[in-house]
């Protein structure tokens, strides 16, 4: 797992922007460990491509991004799916400089494999979606691609679990953005909390709570919400990093990014046992 995320985050990959050689070349990685983690294609083919525009003002040129998107198939109810996501792409070069995103997000996308990995070995009853998607950084175009064009029914989602920055944090502590209003979720979450070995905080969902940074709209979960989906977000607090080039595999804490790729075994194995119920 480390392995992949040094890869990920490798300064050959050019930041994975979208639209780029090292997007592509992260991307190629992608359906490889995909093949390798026994996640089968969804649909024709892995790599699902997209047009987007975006940017200020009329001027914005479309621009193509692709999603990879994966199945393991649920042994007791295979047509309810749990969509796990995480965005592989990253912001690129800038002045110079490779922005590897080691934390945001070769983390998350990492840890699908992981997930893929034992849910493999530890069939699930529900299928699993595991979707790497594409040019979040450019206003979450692979999520809400994702949804405006299902690969199966949205009706059929049970749920979207979302990794984005999963592995900084000096202090054991992994948020869970989103009970705060899907307040159904919380007694599985206090459960997930109670077998994880970080500390894992229900919080930054609450747009009145004074000082505290909402982060309901801050990642590829938002249009899964937006769509009525049942949506949950993992990440940690890293601002001294974020979007900056000291986002590197250097910069990691290891350790904890693996306890955290622990716990998202549990969250996902515990709404797998328990479904979601509103
Ligand atoms: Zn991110």
């Amino acid at each position: 797992m480390l392995k992949d995320l040094q890869t990920l985050s490798a300064d050959d990959m050019e930041g994975r922007l979208v639209g780029t050689p090292g997007g592509a070349r992260a991307r190629a990685y992608v359906v490889d460990r995909f093949k390798a983690s026994g996640i089968a294609p969804l649909g024709a083919s892995y790599e699902h491509p997209f047009a987007f525009t975006s940017g200020r003002g009329g001027a914005a040129t479309p621009r193509t991004g692709v999603n990879v998107l994966g199945v393991i198939r649920g042994t007791r109810t295979p047509d309810r799916y749990i969509v796990i996501t995480a965005h592989y792409d990253h912001i690129g070069v800038r002045n110079g400089a490779i922005f590897n995103g080691a934390d945001d997000n070769a983390s998350g996308t990492a840890a699908l494999f992981a997930l893929g990995d034992y849910f493999t070995a530890n069939p699930p009853a529900h299928s699993l979606i595991f979707a790497a998607l594409d040019a979040e950084e450019a206003g979450l175009q692979g999520a809400r691609r994702f949804v405006a064009d299902p690969p199966v029914p949205l009706e059929q989602l049970l749920i979207n679990i979302n990794m984005d920055m999963i592995g900084r944090d000096a202090n054991n502590l992994l948020y869970v953005v989103g009970t705060h209003t899907q307040r159904f979720l919380k007694p599985t979450i206090e459960h997930i909390a109670a077998a994880a070995n970080v500390t894992l905080r229900m919080g930054h969902d609450n747009p009145d709570e004074k000082g505290v940074e909402d982060w309901t709209r801050a990642s590829d979960h938002f249009p899964f919400c937006e769509a009525k989906v049942p949506c949950l977000y993992f990440g940690v607090e890293d601002f001294e990093n974020h979007h900056k080039a000291t986002d590197k595999y250097e910069t990691m804490t290891h350790d904890f990014y693996v306890r955290v790729v622990q716990t998202m075994v549990v969250a996902v194995k515990t709404f797998d046992d328990r479904g979601v119920t509103r």
